[in-house]
């Protein structure tokens, strides 16, 4: 039987297939989604991630003014490729020599895992299906990144917001220009009843439903108060890992990151539950 692939080869290969200009939010995510189907037995790589307009525009060219078939029906700037914020995936056979293009069960369930790490796939796409296509866009469209706009991208990865991520923040002022969104990484939209008073650490700890509801409302936008423990920390305890998911959610939406939950906090989270 022939040797079964390695996890680092897949994603030794799909890293350099991505390109240096994949955003990397979208990278980490990638390779997460690898790591994620390999212990499930599944054997992705990811076949293009990031193209300059240059390389667009040769792809397009393709079947029309160069030979082969046609493969795209974008030209340069006009696919998500263009700015780092796509990939596209095939499977492999074990050993890593073939590659797999059936959509069958496993290849859906990479969409799935992909999907939990904030990835949009083309393959929920109503006009048109791009099974390969897995992206995340940031709440933008098309015609905003052309206009320059570019998202700002939060890794379901990291429950710590990086020193370096709050640095891009307060000094390029991103979201007080109003021009980025979150909203690539809220998918479900529920209402919650969210209190109008104050709520912060406090001795004894503040508990109840109105910090249950807080932290359920804050979970549906991926800012969990303790992701990977049980119910994702949601616990009914206003503590220190609340405060401290209260405090990422306003920090990445131009709120004053203080881990208190006022009336602002609420307003806010009900204005991105509400989209
Ligand atoms: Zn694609």
């Amino acid at each position: 039987m022939a040797e079964k692939i390695g996890l680092q080869s897949l994603i030794h290969r799909s890293v350099r297939n991505m390109g240096a200009g994949i955003h990397s939010v979208v990278k980490e995510s990638a390779i997460e989604m690898i790591k994620q189907a390999y212990k499930e037995g599944i054997f992705v790589q990811i076949t293009s991630g990031y193209r300059s307009f240059a390389e667009q525009n040769k792809l397009y060219a393709q079947g029309r003014t160069a030979p082969g078939k046609i493969v795209t029906n974008a030209k340069g700037g006009q696919s998500n490729h263009n700015y780092g914020l796509a990939i596209d995936y095939v499977l492999l056979s074990a050993d890593g020599k073939k590659a797999l293009w059936t959509v069958n069960k496993k290849w859906r369930r990479v969409a799935q895992i992909g999907k939990s790490l904030g990835f949009s796939w083309g393959g929920d796409w109503k006009s048109f299906k791009d099974y390969p296509h897995l992206e995340m866009m940031g709440g933008l469209t098309l015609s905003q990144l052309q206009a320059g706009k570019r998202p700002f991208l939060v890794s379901f990865l990291s429950n710590e917001v990086s020193a370096k991520q709050i640095k891009t923040v307060s000094g390029e002022k991103l979201l007080a220009r109003g021009s980025i969104k979150t909203k690539s990484i809220i998918t479900s939209k529920k209402s919650y009843t969210l209190p109008s008073g104050i709520l912060k650490v406090t001795k004894p700890l503040t508990k109840g439903s109105q910090v249950t509801a807080v932290q359920k409302a804050l979970s549906s936008l991926y800012f969990y108060p303790d992701k990977g423990a049980k119910n994702n920390g949601i616990d009914g305890y206003y503590g220190p890992k609340t405060a401290n998911a209260v405090k990422r959610f306003q920090l990445m939406n131009g709120l004053t990151a203080d881990g208190i939950y006022g009336p602002k906090t609420k307003s806010k989270i009900e204005q991105l539950l509400k989209k």
